[in-house]
């Protein structure tokens, strides 16, 4: 049986994100684990949803539990840091912060963790952090700086957006960072003005600037069609009652967000994607 592993920030990128694809490979008997940077627990939270929980940690962790079943995830684990916000919100670099751990110290957490699971691939955020989040942005850092330690590879961001490896002194798990597709988004932040959205202030807290975002091009090597595990996804999504985007409610917004619903995108660092290989459309070679 093969085993995926897959290192995100907070309690929810696993099922907005890679969702489907997590539930396509659980559902067909791969070992799904989501390894957890944080509990989520710095986000603001509408206090309704607090009711009977002790604190924000508590209830993300059950909206965590919520999606892992639906997902049919293996394990969920956590690296044990608290989240902090997006860049230059107060209170970001406290102790005991991902943002503030030494990047080593992550790295060695999540070398741990490799050890303990033996994945045969592992997933995390680009080198953007998606849409610009430190926490993701850190992992990203950790987990490539965790293949560095344990395998001895030296990483190289070649001009092309595509990464290649210097060096290496043991075979590894394939690596796949999560990937948003950016043409329909570059269409997104063209119309979404016509709608009175402003796409420099948007999400919760209107500090995602999808203009920005639009503007990151990461080279897509693998796209995995999800299209049979939408409803899944969008079940695991609905645990996670105290993120969604008030903006949800825009039909805009929806039509957009179901128009990239089928499919999942990722580009593959390692092993290093050749120049004119063909799009993959799976995580194991297959
Ligand atoms: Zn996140």
């Amino acid at each position: 049986m093969a085993t995926l592993l897959v290192i995100l920030a907070h309690p929810d990128d696993e099922s907005f994100g890679p969702g489907g694809t997590l539930a396509k490979y659980a559902y067909h008997g791969t070992a799904v684990h989501y390894l957890c940077g944080t509990r989520g627990e710095s986000g603001t939270v509408d206090v309704r949803h607090l009711n009977g929980y002790a604190d924000v940690a508590e209830l993300r962790t059950a909206e965590l539990m919520c999606a892992a079943k639906t997902l049919r995830l293996a394990g969920v684990h956590f690296l044990g840091y608290r989240d902090s916000g997006m860049a230059g919100a107060v209170g970001n670099g406290a102790p005991g912060t991902l943002h503030a751990a030494p990047l080593d110290e992550v790295a060695e957490r999540i070398a741990g963790f490799i050890e303990q699971l033996q994945p045969d691939a592992i997933i995390t955020h680009d080198q953007y952090g998606g849409y610009g989040h430190p926490d993701h942005i850190k992992l990203h850092q950790a987990t490539l700086r965790a293949y560095e330690l344990r395998y001895g590879i030296t990483w190289k961001l070649e001009p092309n957006g595509l990464w290649s490896v210097l060096g290496q002194n043991a075979p590894a798990p394939r690596l796949y960072f999560t990937v948003i597709p950016k043409r329909l988004l570059k269409l997104a932040v063209r119309i979404m003005p016509l709608f009175r959205l402003d796409p420099r202030r948007f999400g919760r807290n209107q500090d995602i600037d999808l203009v920005q975002i639009a503007s990151w091009d990461v080279p897509i090597t693998t796209r995995i069609d999800t299209r049979r595990y939408a409803r899944i996804k969008q079940a695991a999504s609905d645990c996670h009652a105290s993120q969604q985007l008030p903006t949800a409610r825009n039909r805009l917004v929806r039509f957009l967000f179901r128009r990239n619903q089928g499919f999942e995108y990722f580009a593959r660092a390692y092993p290093p994607y050749r120049r004119g290989e063909k799009l993959e459309t799976g995580l194991f070679g297959d």
